[in-house]
């Protein structure tokens, strides 16, 4: 693959800017950042980091564990949590076997335990010391050290993946998204969170910010995104932009898509009305004063319901 391959859509992406990070002593990103942005997609991602530095940053030196964004108690936390399972269970999913990759302190697979998730909820990081000690009195929740190119599951084992805040972090995006399409196998759904790169400009702290956060390599646009789950079989079952509350008061620009994933759907009719619906969605992305889109087949629309007064079902013909 070439060097210059967007890793969401495979166009060739162009040299953006180089980003000088200083002043962070022996840090894997005390480095010039090299950006790149795609033509094909509007990714914008840095190309000169490796997987060996990106491990040894989040194994050594990052600590999320100990950030207060990520505390488990916090009502801000709780209440995404809440707006994720509701959306969930909107889209018909719900109690199936299921992972949060990148769980960190495992806040939202307890979340999901207590209000009535009966099916295994596992934690999966890479960081062992993010990780609860024990599960606590969840009795189907328990958690394991692993990474998202290589989980510790079963082929075809689990029926829902979920992923906040994770792709954005992750070099190989790609590699990330087969892995999880093995574990799900042919009925399962992905559910990802990543900072809305299209809306940095709108924020209270404006768009610079989110390029300085060092281990932010890949800033998606929403059609990056579907570009990169369609490349690995999975169709776009619906996306929703949010402005979440954070512990730490900063507004996050957030995607949230749930994705229906397997080699039938991406072979099948379905399949090949998504290619045709990818207009609309980048009809959606370019129309101002929409801030909140759904998008989805034909097939899905009777289950995609009325998520709120705010999100708009695009009807795909
Ligand atoms: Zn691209």
């Amino acid at each position: 693959m070439s060097i210059n391959c967007c890793p969401a859509c495979a166009s060739t992406s162009n040299h953006l800017l180089g980003w000088k990070f200083s002043g962070l002593g022996d840090s894997v990103f005390n480095y010039t950042a090299d950006f790149h942005a795609c033509p094909g997609c509007g990714l914008v991602y840095v190309r000169n980091v490796t997987d060996t530095g990106l491990r040894r940053f989040y194994v050594e030196e990052c600590s999320y564990f100990e950030k207060p964004h990520f505390a488990v108690t916090s009502p801000a936390n709780q209440k995404k949590y809440a707006f994720y399972l509701r959306f969930l269970r909107e889209h018909g999913i719900d109690s199936v076997g299921m992972a949060d990759v990148g769980c960190g302190r495992g806040g939202f697979i307890s979340w999901m335990a207590d209000n009535g998730w009966e099916q295994q909820c596992y934690g999966v990081d890479v960081d062992a010391r993010s990780l609860p000690a024990d599960a606590g009195a969840h009795r189907n929740v328990s958690f394991r050290n692993g990474n998202g190119l290589g989980l510790p599951f079963a082929e075809g084992s689990l029926r829902l993946l979920t992923y906040f805040h994770v792709l954005e972090h992750i070099r190989d995006v790609s590699g990330l998204l087969a892995e999880a399409g093995r574990v799900l196998g042919d009925n399962g759904h992905i559910l990802i969170e990543v900072p809305d790169a299209e809306n940095y400009a709108g924020t209270p702290i404006g768009s610079a910010f989110w390029f300085s956060i060092r281990e932010h390599i890949n800033h998606f646009t929403a059609k990056a995104l579907a570009a990169a789950l369609e490349a690995r079989g999975f169709a776009v079952q619906a996306i929703s932009r949010q402005m979440l509350e954070t512990p730490v008061q900063l507004p996050l620009p957030n995607y949230l898509g749930a994705e229906k994933c397997g080699a039938a759907i991406a072979q099948g009719a379905c399949h090949r009305r998504h290619r045709g619906f990818r207009s609309h969605v980048a009809r959606g992305i370019n129309a101002p004063g929409r801030p909140d889109l759904v998008f989805g087949c034909r097939s899905d629309s009777d289950d995609l319901g009325v998520l709120s007064r705010n999100i708009r079902l695009i009807a795909i013909a």
